[in-house]
């Protein structure tokens, strides 16, 4: 069985290898046994059940929550050579008797259909006829209120074991909580499931996180770096996705917007355009985002602070899936987490509560100077792996250490102490840089000791000190003012035995990190560009996502090979056999023209 499904991810994928799990969970699907699959996104769920499919005898049915999923995913298949479809309520009347007829006529190796489709009793008339290879149930979390996105029609799920209990069911999630999992497992009946949960880290993508100082010119720095590639720009409130949008655009930047709050058309139309490329750059609210399979997004920026970690490992998920690196960058400041607590502020007392831990940890985690990897890992229960990950801010040391941080570090607990832990971190910046706010003199804070102590810094600098000490738990928010108080860790820095880490935004260059370097390394990115342009125009004459066509991977394989023949082609990592017959000659001839006006070498291993 696995070298048959070996066999079929090459050649319908071009895939020569399996990624960490995939084996094992194709192996499941194979031998019949039920199992559960977390891994992050990216990590290649979808394969784990369409390459068993496409070895087994019968059909296999794929459960997927949105229609434009499955519709992605349909194209993906049929684009690599495999009988696939999907029934929804978005298909003529005609069109859905066609896909039946082709179920019955065995022709289909998968179908993707909605929850409340598969469990209708008209469904199940037709499966019971049917030889069954497996029911994936992708999205999985779906099933259970501990998950983030719960959808009640997934609970009729539970049905399936009961009508068809011979069947093998595999569920596939992004969510790694053992909470979760224990409940689909549950809510499934499934029967004595293999577990497989992979690692969170997602290592090609890179981390930074700075302080936000002049947001325009930040996010412009960051798109200037990615000209002509996919990137997303979340904000927080509708109203600064208009506005960053608007400015953007005058900027001459090629962007659309993306929130709630706009007419469900637009809001489509946009979306198709960035799945298009026929825009680069989307700003949006969080309402953007589920049901984008795009692997080719190139960057995500937070232009403030997200409200949780899961969340933010969420958004900047839909960075890289395809592997290849991709940069996310978030621009935080304090005044974010105040921003977040007032939205927070009417939930109900218990899921308040776990909302504001969430909060600060998500604030901790934007001002701490531990590995941006790592502190992930750590967050969601997962050992970091290694100590530096080469690709995160802290690990780049674009983020320098201050030399003399104890010292600093004092003079601001002793003014916090000083002013008896009854005012917030503004407030304490401003003291301690020596400002004449009308409030300062009114209280009189100007003849304590600690006034103007760090006079030859920006109160901005200062402010962040004061968080970066927040997030090493030196010094903490209290009450409902979030006035800062010295915690018990922080008198062994009042007392000099601990040194805190305080950074200083570094002024150099940003240094590329290692992945950037790994996957471009022999790329001619001339040729790159020649392709993608090549790409863009099969995906428009052909109404599919570019990215369906080849993934970004694949094109940086064939500009590194540079292939001169249809053989050679093959060994492209992602270039199956039908790719291979539907584009070879396309793809060949641009390499070969490209490679001759540039007298570039060909055939490199
Ligand atoms: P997920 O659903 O877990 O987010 P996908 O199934 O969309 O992940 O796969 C992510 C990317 O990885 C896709 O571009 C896919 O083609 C690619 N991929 C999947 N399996 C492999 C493999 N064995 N080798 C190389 N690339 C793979
Ligand atoms: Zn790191």
């Amino acid at each position: 069985m696995m070298d048959k499904i070996r066999s079929a991810l090459v050649k319908y994928w071009g895939y020569n290898d399996f990624l960490p799990l995939q084996k094992d969970a194709m192996e499941c699907v194979g031998h019949g046994r039920d199992s559960i699959v977390v891994l992050p996104t990216g990590g290649g769920k979808s394969l784990c059940f369409q390459a068993p499919a496409v070895v087994m005898q019968g059909l296999t049915i794929v459960v997927s929550p949105l229609i434009s999923l499955m519709k992605d995913q349909v194209d993906a298949l049929r684009e690599c050579g495999v009988p696939a479809a999907r029934v929804d309520s978005s298909l003529e009347l005609d069109e859905q008797r066609a896909v039946l007829a082709a179920v019955r006529s065995k022709k289909l190796k998968l179908l993707y259909m909605s929850p409340e489709r598969l469990v209708s009793e008209r469904t199940i008339e037709l499966l019971k006829q049917m030889q069954l290879s497996c029911v994936a149930v992708d999205e999985a979390h779906c099933v259970s209120m501990w998950g983030h996105d719960f959808r009640p029609e997934y609970r009729q799920l539970g049905l399936l074991k009961k009508i068809l209990p011979d069947v093998t069911v595999g569920a596939y999630t992004a969510t790694a909580t053992e909470h979760v999992c224990r409940d689909i497992a549950e809510q499934l009946h499934l029967e004595k499931p293999a577990i497989l949960v992979g690692s969170f880290d997602r290592p090609n993508l890179i981390y930074k996180v700075r302080p936000r100082t002049n947001k325009l010119r930040q996010v412009c720095s960051v798109l200037d770096q990615h000209r002509g590639e996919s990137g997303i720009v979340y904000c927080i409130r509708r109203k600064d996705v208009d506005a960053m949008c608007a400015t953007l655009k005058a900027k001459g930047y090629n962007v659309l917007p993306y929130h709630a709050g706009m007419e469900d058309q637009d809001r489509k139309d946009n979306q198709d355009a960035f799945i298009r490329e026929k825009v680069d750059i989307i700003v949006a609210t969080i309402a953007f985002g589920m049901g984008i399979d795009k692997s080719n997004v190139r960057y995500v920026i937070h232009t403030g602070m997200p409200k949780s970690l899961e969340h933010y490992q969420q958004e900047t998920g839909r960075a890289g899936r395809d592997g290849l690196e991709a940069e996310c960058c978030l621009f935080y400041s304090g005044g974010d987490y105040g921003t977040w607590k007032g939205l927070l502020s009417d939930m109900e007392p218990e899921a308040h509560k776990i909302a504001m831990v969430k909060l600060d940890h998500m604030y901790g985690y934007c001002t701490g100077a531990a590995c941006r990897h790592n502190a992930i890992l750590r967050y969601f229960g997962q050992a970091p792996a290694k100590d530096n990950c080469g690709a995160c801010d802290t690990c780049l040391g674009e983020l320098d250490g201050i030399e003399n941080a104890l010292e600093t570090a004092q003079k601001i607990l002793s003014c916090v102490l000083r002013l008896g832990e009854r005012f917030g971190g503004g407030y304490t910046a401003a003291v301690l840089t020596g400002s004449n706010d009308k409030r300062i003199l009114e209280n009189r804070h100007d003849s304590l000791s600690t006034y103007g102590l760090l006079a030859e810094h920006s109160t901005r600098t200062v402010r962040g000190w004061i968080d970066q000490l927040e997030g090493q738990a030196y010094i903490e928010k209290v009450g409902d003012y979030n006035v800062l108080a010295v915690t018990q860790k922080g008198w062994h820095i009042v007392r000099g035995n601990e040194t805190p880490r305080l950074l200083k935004p570094a002024e150099k260059p940003a240094k590329v990190s290692r992945a950037v370097e790994d996957s471009w390394e022999g790329v001619d990115k001339g040729l790159f560009e020649a392709l993608r342009k090549l790409r863009a125009g099969i995906a428009r004459k052909k109404g599919i996502p570019a990215y369906v066509v080849f993934g970004d991977a694949a094109l940086r394989d064939m500009a590194r090979r540079r292939p001169s023949s249809y053989i050679r082609l093959l060994d492209v990592k992602g270039v199956g056999e039908k790719k291979r017959r539907q584009y070879g000659e396309a793809v060949l001839s641009t390499i070969e023209a490209y490679c001759r006006t540039n007298s570039l070498e060909m055939d490199c291993h």
